[in-house]
């Protein structure tokens, strides 16, 4: 099969045949249905993530058909349409069995420890897959994994988001901004989108009930009213003015952004006086992504480009280009 394949630290992308997987013990195989691509794939290319095997098949966000099982798979059938979580948990020691597999010991990560999804057909761990219903698209739940669950997961399981609540979104027509904003709406949140970008603004305006243009958004935002809570989806370049756009009790959600490099100097005081809560988050676990595929209808998935596998690198040059609104897809 067809598949984009990392051949070693900072060697790129290269699209190439391989042979086709087989189930093991306690995995199944998918043929994948979309694929997407993620910032996180620049950073892992660039040699950011040492637990990576070489060569290793790129891509942690996938929704696909099960093709095959393997022994001892229960509760999954060829034909079912699946999603993964971004990694494998053991599903056996106390974190996965109370529900926080996330923080599993031995979980390994896809395209990290374990192949990804840029390809054909992957194989999957059943303790990582989740079932999509029949009235989720493959476009909105291949967004589960790695944005809208995430972002769930930290506005409703950590962020404990309020009806009714003012709540600011970073980037806001980016991969995960554009579905922050969505996520936030669906739960009954009043929502601010900010963007960089003028020509970007009707986009966000769609989906958000306020935009705010430009770098400095804080005494806008405070102009429009308290804001409680705000998802950070940008990170580095961003954190200041989100802290000073939080009212007293704020929350502070960072997702998005795992650049390497150092944020501002904090200024400890200031998130302590103000009563602020900093939370961040880096994937989802299945009750986080099985409670969003309920809520999927209501999100609309916002693509910017679907590419094939012999066009994937022309889709990073998508992504890094910024020129565009929603997330990039791969349709293998
Ligand atoms: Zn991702
Ligand atoms: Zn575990």
């Amino acid at each position: 099969m067809k598949a984009a394949v990392v051949p070693g630290p900072k060697q790129g992308l290269v699209v190439t045949e391989v042979p086709d997987p087989k189930p093991g013990k306690g995995e199944v195989v998918i043929r994948v249905n979309r694929a997407a691509l993620c910032y996180r794939d620049l950073l892992q290319l660039q040699g950011y993530y040492p637990r990576m095997k070489y060569p290793v098949i790129l891509g942690h966000e996938v929704v696909g058909t099960i093709e095959e099982v393997g022994e001892g798979v229960t509760g999954f059938e060829p034909g079912e349409r699946v999603i993964s979580l971004l990694y494998a948990p053991d599903g056996t020691c106390d974190y996965c069995l109370s529900g926080d597999e996330a923080y599993c010991h031995s979980r390994q990560g896809y395209s990290e420890e374990l192949d990804g999804f840029f390809a054909e057909k992957a194989r999957v761990k059943v303790t990582s897959l989740v079932k999509v219903p029949k009235e989720v698209s493959d476009e909105a739940a291949v967004l589960v994994p790695c944005v809208t669950g995430m972002i769930y997961r930290g506005i409703r399981r950590s962020g404990g988001i309020r009806p009714g609540e003012l709540v600011l979104v970073t980037g806001a027509s980016g991969g995960v901004g554009i579905h922050a904003i969505q996520v936030a709406k669906a739960l009954g949140a009043k929502v601010i989108g900010v963007t960089t970008s003028e020509s970007k603004a009707p986009i966000v305006k769609k989906y958000a009930d306020y935009v705010i243009v430009g770098r400095k958004f804080s005494e806008e935002a405070k102009k429009i009213g308290d804001v409680t809570l705000v998802i950070d989806t940008v990170g580095t370049p961003t954190i200041e003015e989100s802290l000073k756009s939080l009212w007293m009790g704020g929350r502070l959600l960072q997702i998005g952004n795992v650049d390497p490099s150092q944020a501002y100097q904090l200024r400890l005081g200031y998130v302590i006086l103000k009563d602020i809560k900093i939370v961040a988050h880096a994937s989802a676990t299945k009750r986080d992504a099985l409670e969003t595929l309920k809520l999927s209808t209501k999100i609309e998935p916002v693509i910017a480009a679907t590419v094939s596998l012999d066009r994937i690198n022309e889709g990073y040059e998508l992504l890094k280009s910024g020129n565009k609104v929603g997330k990039v897809l791969v349709k293998p």
